[in-house]
């Protein structure tokens, strides 16, 4: 059965760095710095991944629309990171073609093919295919009307799962991760922070740190101001995005990127087999980050662009999930939400003497590893014990000894035959290689424990609360699985009965 965990390793002394935040940015920054061997802790108010870092559109890419914003360094950056991310997580991360169909009242040919043709050489590209002209023929799912079109490739990630393996790369490196823990204030004392932290029950404790790294995403500029009383050297922006999911769109395996009159571009991308994501939006954001809904009017808009293109015309009772998140992107002063720059800043402030803080403000799922290499640069002058970069490298948990996931789908049920193909197809592009550990000792399906629903059993779920931080139904449902689109209610409720018998005996073994 699954290694347990201790939930909450005993704290040191003084760590080297303190993170706050437990997004992609923040768990990338604690990995990196602990493979390097620096001391860290994280800490995340809520789960892992709970904000920004799960409602992405779940793209490695280079960003072909950046282009059109001169974002050259960025894009070079993001195409760069496409095969780097391939080759540390293949369970988790593919290659995918994007089908953009021509018209011409939007963008000239001349105009895309360049694009393209910058796409194809900024970044270095070994792995995956060049870009092409298409014609599409009577079969497509397009409007007959569109006829002409371009393919290129990027890449697809599963972005909470992205954060939970960085996370626990961390920990296999020894960094101390603290999920449902907000730290409500920290200061600079005798050239240490002392930072102070609230768990969800309500317990404080505080840990000693040498630096400071506030990943806090959309957050970022808030917690300067009204925690650490100090100035924040950059605004920030909250631009809404919001996605539809709704039943498969169209046969094959390729996304598309759909041009929109007012030269916003809506992506359509193939989801868990049987659904399509469509998004996203872009609008100024002004409410509370905690819970980001989606607007009827974005509704509205995804679903008029999707229309415009697609033979299958879709509405309202089509959607089966939507879900939204806020980009915190680095206030450039531009009058467009698309426009705004989607680069990072990182901020340095503080001496050795004062102890340093580094802030983190804007940046991508695509670009994480090289936000978090940055971030090291500018910390190094403080640890002089810290080693060189590691990350391009290694590969993140469950991608080590892995070729493909069909392949390591045929080898787990070849060694447990008992085992459904759908869910050793799942647990190969969720756990990649850790799904031997939910085999360890199992001789057929009864060993996996209670079944939930969806091909989940207790035993998985025992796995996830003990490797993964998860808690609470919505953490297994939405963000270590997506079982959420495949279960009903009253399976969801099982499942938060089950978490709850096994919260209230953890709780009662401790006590006694
Ligand atoms: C609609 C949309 C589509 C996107 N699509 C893509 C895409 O396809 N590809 C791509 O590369 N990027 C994409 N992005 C961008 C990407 O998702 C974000 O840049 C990234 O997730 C930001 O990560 P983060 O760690 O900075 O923020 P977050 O994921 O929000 O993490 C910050 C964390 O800090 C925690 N926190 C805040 N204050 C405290 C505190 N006081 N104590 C403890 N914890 C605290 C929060 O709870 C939160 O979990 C998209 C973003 C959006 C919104």
């Amino acid at each position: 059965m699954p290694h347990s965990t201790s939930p909450s390793p005993a704290l040191s002394e003084v760590y080297d760095v303190a993170v706050i935040g437990g997004g992609i940015n923040g768990v990338g920054i604690a990995a990196d710095a602990s493979g390097r061997g620096l001391s860290v802790f994280l800490c995340e108010k809520d789960d892992l991944a709970s904000h920004t870092s799960s409602a992405s559109s779940k793209l490695i890419h280079g960003g072909l629309r950046y282009l059109e914003h001169h974002e050259f360094r960025l894009v070079r950056e993001a195409l760069a990171e496409r095969e780097v991310l391939l080759a540390k997580a293949p369970h988790i991360v593919k290659p995918m073609r994007f089908v953009l169909p021509h018209r011409p009242h939007l963008r000239p040919a001349w105009m895309i093919r360049a694009g393209l043709f910058l796409y194809d050489h900024l970044g270095k590209r070994e792995k995956l295919p060049g870009s092409r002209s298409v014609r599409f023929g009577a079969d497509s799912a397009l409007k007959p009307e569109i006829t002409r079109g371009f393919e290129y490739s990027d890449c697809w990630v599963d972005d909470a799962r992205l954060v939970v393996l960085n996370a626990m790369a961390a920990r296999e490196k020894g960094a101390h991760i603290h999920t449902r823990t907000r730290c409500v204030n920290a200061r600079r004392i005798k050239g240490l922070w002392h930072v102070h932290l609230e768990r969800e029950d309500g317990t404080l404790f505080s840990v000693h740190a040498k630096a400071l790294v506030n990943a806090a995403g959309p957050w970022v500029a808030k917690f300067i101001r009204d925690d650490l009383k100090l100035d924040s050297p950059y605004g920030i922006r909250l631009i809404q995005g919001s996605h539809l999911i709704v039943p498969r769109l169209y046969d094959g395996e390729q996304a598309h990127i759909l041009q929109n009159e007012d030269q916003r571009i809506v992506f359509t991308i193939p989801y868990m087999d049987r659904f399509t994501i469509i998004g996203t939006t872009d609008r100024e954001y002004t409410g509370n980050p905690n819970k980001v809904d989606i607007t009827d009017a974005e509704a509205d808009y995804i679903l008029k662009v999707v229309n415009a293109h697609f033979k299958k015309q879709l509405s309202r009772e089509d959607v089966v999930h939507s879900y939204s998140g806020v980009r915190p992107l680095c206030n450039d002063e531009s009058d467009n939400p698309s426009a705004i720059t989607r680069d990072y800043t990182l901020s340095l402030t503080g001496s050795a003497e004062e102890a340093p803080m580094l802030s983190v403000f804007g940046g991508k799922l695509t670009t994480y590893r090289k936000l978090a290499e940055s971030a090291m640069a500018q910390l190094r002058p403080f640890f002089s014990q810290m080693r060189d970069s590691w990350t391009a490298k290694a590969t993140l948990p469950g991608g080590e000894s892995m070729t493909t996931p069909q392949a390591l789908a045929s080898e787990l049920q070849a060694k447990a035959p008992w085992l459904p193909q759908a869910i050793a197809a799942r647990w190969a592009i969720t756990y990649g290689a850790r799904s031997w550990r939910l085999l360890e000792g199992a001789q057929g399906l009864s060993d996996l424990g209670q079944a939930i629903g969806g091909g989940l059993y207790t035993r998985e779920v025992d796995y996830l609360c003990d490797q993964e931080w998860a808690t609470t139904a919505e953490d297994i449902l939405w963000r270590r699985t997506k079982l959420g689109l495949f279960t009903t209610e009253a399976e969801q409720a099982e499942l938060a009965a089950y978490l709850g018998k096994r919260a209230t005996s953890r709780h009662s073994t401790e006590a006694a």
